[in-house]
């Protein structure tokens, strides 16, 4: 991932380009907000750094062109100690943090791993729906305490139904997903996968259940809930 740090205070950046690298960042030192535009404008930089007090021209307005450009960089801001109000300028032109000078390089690192999250988030690891929890990485089924294995197909039919919960997705459209395209022969087989998982959550006392809307499809509700006919059509998947 590289970093552009943007500071006029040449020795300061150079310090903190050697924090970054040091940190398994790959990064590039610019001293000018015209400068900074010219290395956005060709690099593809996964974040800025960027000092809000530059020689040739406000950070703020580097800042707000960046943001009105559609792609996604996060961008950190850096001020002096007393520039609150830099602060409060910098977050609102949209900054994603920012850092008073001087700073400690963990805690740049640490904000920028946290932006750099926010962005590109870490595929999940679990779906929960009540007492129910799907355990991706494992594919194991928690219901309250009792853990099990399911099944391959039963299992991507929960996994679609929690990814979808409350809302409806159509009978075909779970066919298609779970048997592929071909998946006509599915139908029948669809009804039993329910069946066997709607038992499973009646024997393990799940807190949701699986709700069979006439005429739309099938969607995941808490136990207690239900759905009057309109709205279940409005929550239509696609
Ligand atoms: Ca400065």
């Amino acid at each position: 991932m590289r970093v552009l740090v943007v500071e006029d205070n040449a020795a300061f950046c150079r310090l903190v380009v050697e924090g970054l690298v040091r940190a398994g960042f790959s990064a590039d030192e610019v001293n000018t907000a015209g400068a900074a535009r010219k290395a956005i404008a060709t690099v593809d930089y996964s974040a800025v750094v960027l000092d809000l007090g530059l020689p040739d021209g406000e950070g703020v307005d580097l800042l707000r062109t960046l943001r009105s450009s559609t792609r996604a960089l996060p961008i950190i801001v850096t001020t002096a100690r007393d520039g609150l109000d830099d602060r409060v300028l910098g977050l609102q032109s949209g900054a994603d943090d920012y850092l008073v000078k001087p700073f400690a390089m963990d805690e740049l690192v640490a904000r920028l791993h946290a932006v750099l999250r926010r962005i590109d988030p870490p595929s999940e690891q679990t779906l929960e729906a009540g007492n129910v929890t799907l355990d991706l990485t494992n594919r194991l089924l928690k219901i309250g305490s009792d853990v099990q294995s399911l099944p391959a197909r039963e299992f991507d039919l929960l996994e679609l139904l929690m990814r979808n919960q409350g809302h409806v997705i159509k009978r075909e459209a779970l066919v298609t997903q779970i048997f592929g395209k071909h998946g006509h022969q599915g139908d029948g087989a669809l009804d039993v996968y329910l069946c066997r998982l709607r038992k499973l959550f009646s024997d393990a006392n799940a807190t949701v259940r699986i709700d069979n809307i006439h005429g739309l499809g099938f969607l995941l509700l808490d136990a207690g809930e239900t759905i009057s006919h309109a709205a279940a059509a409005r929550s239509l998947r696609p």
